[in-house]
C-alpha cells in the first residue's frame, strides 16, 4: 500500500452494499500517473463477483422501481450534497489517480454533482402519453418505465463524471445499475460508492466491480438479467461490446472515439478563437474525445492564429497536477506517451512543420511538451486517428466548401468547433457539420443540460439533457378495451 491518506479511498469493491476483496484474492495496482507511487491496491475481480453484482441488482430492482419518483430523485439529491461536502477529497483522489491538475479535478467533480443534481430533478417528470384511439371505447396508453437492470462501463480520462452521467439518469429512471470503472482510475468510483452507502442508496441499487475488463465486459454484454450496456471509451472496445450485446438484444448506449475539427475562418475573433483552442485542445492534456484533434485555419490569419495560439501555449505550465499553478498534468501511462511520439514523428517525416514542444519533457516519466505543428496535411496519422494527447496540429485551408469536406473527412462525428462571426456561415457550416455536438464560437459543449453524444462511429444515444434518462427508460404501450 501506498502513502496516499484520503478519507474516501477504498481498496475493495462495493457490491450488493458490501464491500468485498476479489473471490481469490487478487488485486490490480494503482499508481499516480505524475510519481508512479502505488496509491493503493483494488480487487482484481472476474465473472463470480460480476455475476454477483448482477444477481444483487436484479434483487434491487422490484422495489427501486416502484420507490417513489420524488424519493428515487431525493437520493440522488443527498448524493450530490454528499459530493459537494466532500469536494476535495473527491478532487485529490481523482487527481492523484488520473493526474489532471486539481482545478480541473474540482471542475469534474462539480460537473459529477451537476448531473446528480440534474436527474434527481429529471425523475419527477417522467411522463407519458394518453394517445388516441380509434375508437371511443378504447384507451391508448404510453407509459414509461425502467429498463431493467443496467451495466455501465467507464474510460479514465473523466473518472467522476462519466460514472455521474450514467449512474444518475439510471437511478432517476428506477433502474439498478453496475459500474466497471477503468482499471487506471477505480478510486473515484469507489469513492462515489462509498458516499452512495452514507446517501442511504440501497443495497444492489449500484455496484462497483474492479478488476479484469474483458471477463466482466463478456459477463455483463452476455448476461440475459442485464437489459442495458452503457460505455465510454474507444470505439474498437465500443464495436467489441456491441457484439457481444447482440446476442442477448441489449439496448446499448456508446461514447466512443472523436476526431474534431476546430475551424477559425477569417472573420473569426481570433482572440476567442486562441483562448477556445486552447482549451478544447490542451485541457486534461489532451485526453478528451471531444478535444479539438485538427486546427483547421482559414489562410487570411493563419499566421496571425498561429503566433497567438503558439505564445498561449508557451505559457502552460507542466508538472504534477496536485501542485498549485499546474496547467497540464501527465498522460495516463507510457503507452498514451509512445502513441503521441510516434504521431508526431509521422507528422514530421510527412512534411509537419514543429513549431513548439515535440518531445518529452524534461520532467520524465508521463509528462510530455505541449506541442504545435504546422503544416498538417490529410496524410499525417493524426487526421484520421484520435491524438489523446498535449499535440495541436495546424491545418490550412482557403474556402468554406473546403474546410466543410476536410472536416467531415472522418469515421468519427462527435464533436466539432467553429469559429465566425458571418451569420450566413455560421448556419451553413453548422448544417454542413456530420457532428453530434457542434460548439459555435465557444468550446463549451458539454454540461448537464446538453445531450452529449455522437453520429458515425463516434456512438450512439446521448447522455445529460431530457435525453440523458430516456436512454434508461422503455416504453410500454397499451391498448385498454373499456
Ligand atoms: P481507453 O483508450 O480510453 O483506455 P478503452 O476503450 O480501452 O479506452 O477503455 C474504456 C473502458 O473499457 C475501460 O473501463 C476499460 O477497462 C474497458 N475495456 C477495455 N477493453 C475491454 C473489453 N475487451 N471488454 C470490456 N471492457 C473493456
Amino acid at each position: 500500500m501506498g502513502a496516499f491518506d484520503n478519507p474516501l479511498l477504498r481498496s475493495r469493491c462495493f457490491i450488493d452494499g458490501t464491500w468485498v476483496d476479489s473471490d481469490n484474492g487478487a488485486v490490480l495496482t494503482v499508481t499516480n500517473p505524475a510519481t508512479d507511487e502505488t496509491l493503493t491496491t483494488v480487487p482484481r475481480a472476474g465473472a463470480a463477483e460480476t455475476e454477483a453484482a448482477i444477481e444483487a441488482a436484479a434483487a434491487a430492482f422490484g422495489s427501486w422501481k416502484r420507490t417513489p419518483a420524488k424519493d428515487r430523485g431525493a437520493a440522488l439529491a443527498r448524493w450530490a450534497n454528499l459530493a459537494e461536502q466532500n469536494l476535495e477529497e473527491l478532487a485529490k483522489i481523482l487527481t492523484a489517480e488520473q493526474g489532471k491538475p486539481l482545478a480541473e479535478a474540482r471542475g469534474e467533480v462539480r460537473s459529477t454533482i451537476a448531473y446528480f443534481r440534474w436527474f434527481a430533478e429529471e425523475a419527477r417528470r417522467i411522463d407519458g402519453q394518453i394517445l388516441q384511439a380509434p375508437s371511443a371505447d378504447r384507451q391508448y396508453l404510453a407509459m414509461r418505465e425502467p429498463v431493467g437492470v443496467c451495466a455501465a462501463i467507464t474510460p479514465w480520462n473523466f473518472p467522476s463524471s462519466m460514472i455521474a452521467r450514467k449512474v444518475a439518469p439510471a437511478l432517476a429512471a428506477g433502474c439498478t445499475i453496475v459500474l466497471k470503472p477503468a482499471n487506471q482510475t477505480p478510486l473515484s468510483a469507489l469513492a462515489l460508492a462509498a458516499l452512495s452507502e452514507r446517501a442511504g442508496i440501497p443495497a444492489g441499487v449500484f455496484s462497483v466491480v474492479t478488476g479484469d475488463a474483458r471477463t466482466i465486459g463478456q459477463v455483463m454484454c452476455g448476461s440475459v438479467t442485464v437489459r442495458k450496456l452503457s460505455f465510454t471509451g474507444s470505439t474498437q472496445v465500443g464495436r467489441l461490446l456491441m457484439q457481444q450485446c447482440a446476442g442477448t438484444i441489449k439496448k446499448v448506449s456508446l461514447e466512443l472515439g472523436g476526431n474534431a475539427p476546430f475551424i477559425v475562418f477569417d472573420d473569426a475573433d481570433l482572440q476567442a478563437a486562441v483562448q477556445s483552442a486552447l482549451a478544447a485542445k490542451f485541457r486534461n492534456t489532451g485526453q478528451m474525445c471531444t478535444c479539438a484533434n485538427r486546427i483547421l485555419v482559414q489562410d487570411g490569419v493563419y499566421e496571425a492564429f498561429t503566433e497567438k495560439l503558439l505564445s498561449a501555449v508557451r505559457e502552460l505550465n507542466v508538472g504534477n497536477g496536485a501542485e498549485a499553478h499546474v496547467t497540464q498534468g501527465p498522460l495516463i501511462d507510457e503507452h498514451a506517451v509512445g502513441k503521441v511520439e510516434e504521431l508526431v514523428t509521422d507528422a514530421v517525416t510527412k512534411g509537419g512543420q514543429l513549431l513548439c514542444g515535440g518531445r518529452k519533457h524534461v520532467l520524465g516519466g508521463r509528462f510530455y511538451e505541449p506541442t504545435v505543428i504546422g503544416d498538417a496535411v490529410p496524410a499525417m496519422r493524426f487526421s484520421r486517428e484520435e491524438i489523446f494527447g498535449p499535440v495541436a496540429p495546424l491545418y490550412r485551408f482557403s474556402t468554406e466548401d473546403e474546410a466543410i469536406a476536410l472536416a467531415n473527412d472522418t469515421e468519427y462525428g462527435l464533436a466539432a468547433y467553429f469559429f465566425s462571426k458571418d451569420l450566413g456561415r455560421v448556419f451553413r457550416v453548422l448544417q454542413a457539420l456530420e457532428y453530434g455536438m457542434v460548439g459555435v464560437n465557444t468550446h463549451l459543449i458539454a454540461d448537464e443540460a446538453a445531450p452529449f453524444g455522437g453520429v458515425k462511429q463516434s456512438g450512439l444515444g446521448r447522455e445529460g439533457a431530457r435525453e440523458g434518462i430516456n436512454e434508461y427508460l422503455e416504453t410500454k404501450f397499451a391498448s385498454v378495451q373499456l
